[in-house]
């Protein structure tokens, strides 16, 4: 079932995840471990991230260093396919334009629509590691709205091959990614607000967002998201805080602000275990707040700690 009928069937406000792939090495086994203690909260969907390869540098016994192209994390399609078929439950691939040639992404879509997946979170993704900046595969999508144009086509039964329109169609239900503090490479909020309503003209069902820390930032991006003529409905991304050292990383990797009164508390934390607690009490009030202000889903990061949302969603 599409995201978009399970947001407009619902009565109250719905519950979804998102995972990682599992390290390669690990086995799916690592994911099931992760999922089997969220199952009993009975999400909605789950979605799983979509990482491109990376280069590295191996060294060569005689010393010099050969180019190595790496996927640490492959195996979004079959992993939402399992995933699917073990838990009954619907599944929400992540998909990007980075590493991707129009055939290659043309050929993703089909691999998922035969497989029975009718959802896609439609992304641009980030630069590769040793790249300073996102570069498209040469005759690449540059921006999401364009893999967005690519899945809709496809919906009405336009392929990249001209012989093929009309033969058969595909049916995805497309969420794209929204930024309540601003994407870090738009130069202001302004602009990129119109570059996601571009995303939501072009045929977005729904935004989920970046994660954020602080409730007001959501409701002020909500309301300008309105403001502008963005009516479809917005799936605030949560994440608990659950070490020190995230008060640096987060903001790092993903260009988002923490709260003085939330870093205060981690500051004066112990241990880990205490950040946890302070972690856990923070993504419970903000979920609260944001659920008694009726949005459709509270979207989960997850990120290798599920007790904490389980703890989390069971006092919701
Ligand atoms: P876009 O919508 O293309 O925007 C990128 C930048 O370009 C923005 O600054 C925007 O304002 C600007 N822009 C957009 N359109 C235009 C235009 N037409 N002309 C000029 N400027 C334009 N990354 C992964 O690699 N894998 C994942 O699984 C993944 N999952 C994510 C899930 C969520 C919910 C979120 C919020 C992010 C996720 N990301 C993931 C990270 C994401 O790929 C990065 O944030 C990326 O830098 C931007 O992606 P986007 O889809 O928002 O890009």
């Amino acid at each position: 079932m599409k995201v978009i009928d399970h947001i407009n069937q619902a009565k109250g406000t719905l519950i979804s995840f998102e995972i990682l792939p599992p390290l390669k090495g690990k086995g799916i086994s690592a994911i099931y471990g992760h999922l089997d203690p969220l199952m009993e909260l009975k999400p909605a969907y789950i979605n799983v991230t979509y990482h491109r390869s990376e280069h590295i540098f191996k060294k060569r016994p005689d010393g010099s260093f050969e180019k190595v192209v790496i996927r640490k994390r492959p195996g979004t399609e079959a992993i939402c396919a399992s995933i699917m078929n073990k838990y009954n439950i619907d599944t929400v691939p992540h998909l990007i334009c980075g590493g991707f040639t129009l055939q290659d992404t043309e050929d993703a879509l089909l691999t998922l629509s035969y497989l029975g997946i009718d959802n896609v979170l439609v992304l641009r993704g980030d630069a590769a590691k040793n790249e300073t900046s996102f570069d498209p595969e040469p005759g690449g999508h540059k921006y999401a709205v364009d893999l967005l144009r690519q899945v809709i086509n496809l919906n009405k039964g336009v392929y990249l091959e001209e012989e093929l329109r009309g033969t058969s169609s595909t049916t995805f239900c497309a969420g794209v990614a929204g930024y309540p503090e601003k994407h870090f490479e738009a130069p202001n909020m302004q602009t990129d607000l119109l570059n996601l309503k571009k995303k939501v003209d072009a045929g977005a069902d729904y935004i989920v967002t970046q994660m954020f820390f602080d409730n007001k930032k959501f409701f002020a991006f909500e309301k300008a998201c309105r403001e502008i003529g963005i009516s479809v409905p917005i799936i605030p991304g949560l994440k608990p805080v659950t070490s020190k050292k995230q008060l640096t990383i987060i903001p790092r990797t993903f260009h988002v602000d923490l709260p003085e009164e939330l870093s205060g508390e981690i500051l004066k934390c112990k241990t880990d275990e205490d950040v946890e607690k302070v972690g856990e009490e923070w993504l419970l009030m903000q979920s609260k707040e944001l659920k008694a202000a009726g949005v459709s889903v509270l979207h989960y990061y997850t990120l290798g700690k599920p007790h904490v949302v389980v703890n989390v969603v069971k006092e919701l």
